[in-house]
């Protein structure tokens, strides 16, 4: 059945409000009417299974019929950071990345990054990325729509390693395996770092791991700057038994 998210505030007294561009979505694109199921998630951890009452041009009223716990969500909370790639690959990682489950996205700057960010532009870019992240999370039914951060430099993504449990920098001249790092913490916050085309430099590596970052290897084969975060975190989320979906 097709998901819709909406805010939390949307939902009450029995009743979920869609507004935006989903309207359009539910009305032209897929055709419901009222008597129509869809599910409706408020990213809090609940789906409703609702039905529609009334449509508008500018919304959709649902009458809510049962809620069930979301099962989309992993338990690691993984952050993809990932030194800015050209348009298409990274829109790639942001859409692959919530499919496979990541918790929220990091785009930043660094020494070898090809993009360069035009100030003016940045919210509409912001803008375009959180629509891909949030068609991503419906149609791969997330609990939750991930975070897009804003654009940050090299020092500031390494000043919010911080606040992260563990952070890995995906290193490909040498580091710990990544199935033995992650064996090794039993952290649900994880950051992990990933450079562009052309890597990281030693200097940076450097500092990264002076900011608590682990090297680690993704394996002897050199992957490309989108497959990288995407593979990790398939590998993270499996070693930790943390794809769910088991029914026996
Ligand atoms: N330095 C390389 C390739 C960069 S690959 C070059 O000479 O062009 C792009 C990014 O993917 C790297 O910065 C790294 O973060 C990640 N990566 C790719 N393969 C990796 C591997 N085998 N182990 C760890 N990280 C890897």
């Amino acid at each position: 059945m097709q998901r819709y998210f909406t805010a939390p505030e949307q939902i009450s007294g029995g009743f979920a409000r869609i507004i935006g561009e989903d309207v359009h979505h539910i009305l032209r694109v897929m055709r419901c009417r009222p008597g129509d199921r869809i599910i409706v998630c408020a990213g809090t951890g609940t789906d409703y299974l609702c039905e529609i009452t009334e449509t508008g041009a500018e919304e959709v009223l649902c009458r809510i019929v049962s809620e069930s716990p979301s099962t989309g969500e992993p338990v690691t909370r993984l952050w993809i950071a990932q030194s800015l790639t050209k348009g298409d690959k990274w829109e790639w990682v942001l859409q692959k990345g919530t499919e496979i489950g990541a918790a929220g996205f990091i785009p930043f700057t660094s020494e070898r990054c090809l993009i360069k960010i035009d100030e003016k532009k940045a919210d509409k870019k912001q803008a375009r990325w959180r629509k891909i992240v949030k068609e991503a999370a419906e149609q791969s039914h997330r609990g939750r729509v991930p975070e897009v951060a804003p654009v940050m430099n090299w020092k500031d993504l390494l000043r919010s390693v911080a606040r992260f449990e563990a952070a890995f920098l995906a290193w490909e001249k040498g580091g710990k395996a990544l199935k033995r790092a992650i064996a090794e913490t039993e952290a649900s916050e994880i950051l992990l770092i990933v450079g562009p085309e052309g890597g990281f430099s030693e200097r940076e590596a450097e500092e990264a791991a002076g900011s608590g970052a682990v090297p680690i290897s993704l394996g002897s084969r050199i992957l490309r700057a989108e497959t990288a975060p995407l593979f990790a975190a398939s590998c993270i989320l499996f070693a930790r038994n943390d794809l769910g979906g088991e029914t026996e």
